[in-house]
């Protein structure tokens, strides 16, 4: 039994902006009960796709990420998938390192990869 009205937050670097997509497109039926929000251009991409709502905030390289944690911090974030490219190196490293730090200071589920995400989304702690 799936809680509803989650929060979710999705952010993909560029080189995994397609597969966030396909992510979401798969699994819009359970997404479209949740709140979803993302960085800004990841954000557009989903909802291009898919139709769903997600709320865009910045782009991640300007600020997007440290959004995204604020809220997290706030108590605002339930679920966040990030999906990280571990080959590029990123302008905004310490952003990713941030919300990565901020998720386990509050015990905040984080998936860096499609099969965590799926795992997550797929539990019944969820
Ligand atoms: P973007 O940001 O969705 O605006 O591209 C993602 C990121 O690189 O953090």
């Amino acid at each position: 039994m799936h809680k509803e009205n989650l929060t979710i937050a999705l952010i993909a670097h560029d080189n995994k902006k397609d597969e966030i997509v396909a992510w979401a497109t798969k699994n819009a039926e359970f997404l479209k009960n949740h709140n979803l929000c993302g960085t800004g251009t990841t954000a557009k991409r989903i909802k291009e796709a898919t139709g769903l709502n997600v709320k865009g905030y910045l782009s991640g390289p300007l600020g997007g990420d440290q959004q995204i944690g604020a809220l997290l911090a706030q108590g605002e974030i339930d679920l966040v998938v990030f999906l990280c490219d571990p080959l590029t190196a990123q302008p905004h490293d310490p952003d990713v390192k941030a919300l990565l730090r901020i998720a386990n200071v509050y015990n905040i589920a984080i998936a860096t990869n499609v099969a965590t995400a799926d795992y997550i989304i797929t539990s019944n702690l969820i």
